[in-house]
């Protein structure tokens, strides 16, 4: 759907799909799986809202869940082949972690405000709040 609404320009649509989105996984207290996750980083544009937010996932996931690989959708294994089939995803996720600073806990990418996500510059109004 995101893919859809991107190459259509319906800004508004790309922001109503990644709030249902990600509210889905606040809802089911989920992450996107990692083949969910390949799919996804094939599909859009590098840097869109939806490559930003499967890139913040693993990064999340790596390093909060980093003793898990029992996890099997999130195994290290699976992590790996994520990665070494997309490098430049693998590259964001590493420049992500990297970046993060020393000491800081990591950000759960569900938490972010909604409008991180959204295709609205920050100096905009974001046209999905309802006053
Ligand atoms: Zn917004």
């Amino acid at each position: 759907m995101f893919c859809l609404a991107y190459k259509l320009q319906l800004a508004n649509l790309c922001d109503l799909v990644m709030d249902a989105w990600i509210s889905h996984d606040l809802g089911e207290n989920g992450f996107p799986a990692v083949d969910y996750i390949s799919e996804i980083v094939e599909r859009v544009p590098v840097g869109s809202a939806p490559w930003i937010y499967a890139m913040k996932s693993v990064h999340y996931f790596i390093a909060v869940f980093r003793h898990r690989d029992d996890l099997v959708m999130w195994s290290t294994s699976a992590l790996y082949r994520l990665i070494a089939g997309n490098s430049e995803f693998g590259l964001g996720v590493l420049k992500s972690m990297r970046g993060q600073e020393v000491g800081m806990v990591t950000v759960d990418p569900r938490r972010l405000p909604a409008c991180d996500y959204h295709v609205h510059g920050k100096e905009v109004k974001c046209p999905c709040k309802r006053d």
